[in-house]
């Protein structure tokens, strides 16, 4: 469906009832702060309510994310339930699905939007307002052929991977609560729909940019880069040209978002330029995966045929769609002439510049850390080099081998028992001898100590990152009505770097877990 800004403006009221006004955090969500998106018209977005989730129930909640946003400890009563699943609006509450575009695979997609998302308002948070998002909450103007729903299983895994890489420090939009009905969906099979209340600073795409350069709206585009400068980058106002500072600050927020996910063995699976957020934070949890055996060319959603989206390809595709950016751009700096767009166009790639280097840099001091090098030598670079090729050779399991090396006794033998846990992952035993060896003579120029290495190495190398099959069984056990395992999971996901109680959540993943498959079907 095309996006007609005046049927959407004029969109019905609320069908649903309004929540009885018991909650006054809810009630909060109705004030327009000054930077709500709406402001910008309505070429912008949809107003338009939720579709009602019929007798929903609570699935999950995050405790560290209602902290974060500084909520009342009773926020969890029966009017948010009903509002969060859809339901109900507080008097004056306006929801809204604003409209972006994307490249897709390396091809130009036109008009996207958010097709079942919708933005239910702002919260004033300790540190800023906040935006909640119900994702699942039935169809906008740009749902497409799609029916606006998100299913059980998807928004269970949404929900625990944005805390989870919130909890290992990597940017991601936060995820506040699932709530699901036994309203029927269907996918490959018939599901259940389910909503998760997420929560941002702003949801801005990349694809939001492109939206209004690929349709000529220059003044739009104009606008929407003002009030992004004006709100969430107020440093690029001050230089000489804001909108090149505002892609230096993306392509540096992106570069050290990239690094993050390359130093968990995280894989996105989506990286579209719909997908990507201005804020340099992870967005859109879909056929993500974290790695198992280290496999630089792993592929984590089975629809990605040509592993465009590869684990390695990674920062690669990111700078892709800087590039798709930085071309939104464009009209900001230049006119039609073609010497004009030339120079524009030259002073656009030198503001992506940043990128390589912060990537390089960002990523290299990661790995350090998680070898627990606390100095700089010229040398580190090869040193990490062959320790990846050596994990490649063997597909050998990149958690675990990451932990064990924190407990690696740097004044044994290699070959010795107490390195064996880590020695006995290699089949090339010799291979990881010769590394060892190296390793220990770069500990020992710096003077590294055992047990204060170790205790860095832990605060980096996580014990338990979100597996499939970690996620999987969360979820079959709630398709069967019992949630108390995502709720657990998230528990033990809140504390990646603590040995987790159930030695398996930090275990190897068991042999069906090889046969998961994870599609962009959600
Ligand atoms: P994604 O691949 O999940 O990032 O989604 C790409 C586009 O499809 C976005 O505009 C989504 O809002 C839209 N979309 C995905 N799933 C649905 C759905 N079930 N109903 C409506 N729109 C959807
Ligand atoms: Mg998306």
């Amino acid at each position: 469906m095309d996006f007609d800004p005046d049927s959407a403006a004029l969109a019905s009221p609320p069908a649903a009832a309004p929540a009885a006004p018991s909650a006054p955090w809810l009630h909060a969500l109705t004030q327009e702060h000054p930077r709500a998106y709406p402001q910008l018209g309505e070429r912008f977005v949809a107003v338009l309510p939720p579709e009602p989730m019929r007798e929903p129930h609570w699935v999950a909640h995050s405790p560290a994310c209602a902290d974060w946003l500084g909520l009342p400890v009773d926020w969890m009563d029966a009017d948010s339930l009903q509002v969060l699943s859809g339901n109900a609006l507080v008097p004056g509450m306006r929801t809204w699905a604003s409209v972006y575009s994307g490249h897709q695979f390396g091809v130009w997609a036109g008009q996207l939007g958010d097709g079942r998302a919708l933005h239910l308002g702002e919260w004033p948070g300790p540190g800023g307002p906040i935006e909640l998002q119900l994702k699942g909450a039935g169809r906008t103007p740009f749902s497409r052929m799609g029916d606006g729903r998100a299913v059980l299983r998807s928004s269970i895994r949404e929900f625990l991977c944005s805390e989870a890489m919130a909890a290992l420090g990597i940017p991601s939009t936060r995820a506040l609560c699932v709530t699901a009905s036994s309203h029927p969906v269907q996918r490959e099979t018939l599901e259940t729909a389910a909503i998760v209340t997420r929560a941002a600073p702003s949801f801005l795409r990349f694809g939001h940019f492109e939206h209004f350069a690929h349709t000529d709206q220059h003044q739009a585009l104009q606008a929407l880069a003002s009030h992004f400068i004006r709100h969430f980058a107020p440093e690029c106002a001050e230089a000489p040209q804001p909108v090149l500072a505002l892609l230096s600050r993306v392509s540096r927020q992106t570069a050290t978002l990239m690094a993050q996910w390359q130093a968990v063995g995280f894989c996105h699976g989506v990286m579209n330029t719909d997908n990507m957020s201005m804020l340099g934070l992870t967005l859109d949890y879909g056929p993500f995966g974290f790695l198992d055996g280290f496999d630089p060319g792993h592929i984590c959603n089975h629809s990605d045929q040509q592993g465009r989206y590869a684990y390695a390809r990674q920062p690669q595709m990111a700078f892709w769609n800087l590039h798709a950016l930085a071309q939104a751009l464009l009209p900001l700096l230049a006119g039609e002439e073609e010497a004009e767009r030339t120079a524009a166009a030259e002073q656009l790639r030198d503001a992506l510049d940043v990128y390589r280097d912060t990537f390089a840099s960002s990523m290299l001091e990661a790995l350090r850390a998680k070898l627990g090098l606390a100095s700089r030598q010229d040398e580190d670079q090869s040193l990490i080099d062959d320790w990846l090729r050596l994990l490649a050779a063997e597909r050998v399991d990149y958690t675990i081998i990451h932990r064990r090396l924190c407990h690696f006794d740097s004044r044994q033998a290699p070959e010795a028992p107490v390195n064996a846990p880590l020695r006995d992952l290699f089949l090339d035993r010799e291979g990881f001898d010769a590394w060892t060896l190296r390793y220990q003579a770069r500990l020992a120029q710096e003077g590294s100590r055992d047990v204060e290495r170790s205790t860095r190495m832990r605060r980096v190398n996580p014990a338990v990152v979100l597996r499939n099959h970690l996620a999987e069984g969360a979820i079959q056990q709630a398709q069967a009505g019992d949630f108390s395992e995502v709720q657990r999971l998230l528990k033990v996901l809140s504390r990646p770097f603590d040995e987790p109680e159930q030695a398996g959540d930090a275990g190897f993943p068991p042999d069906w877990a090889q046969h998961l498959q994870v599609s962009c079907s959600s």
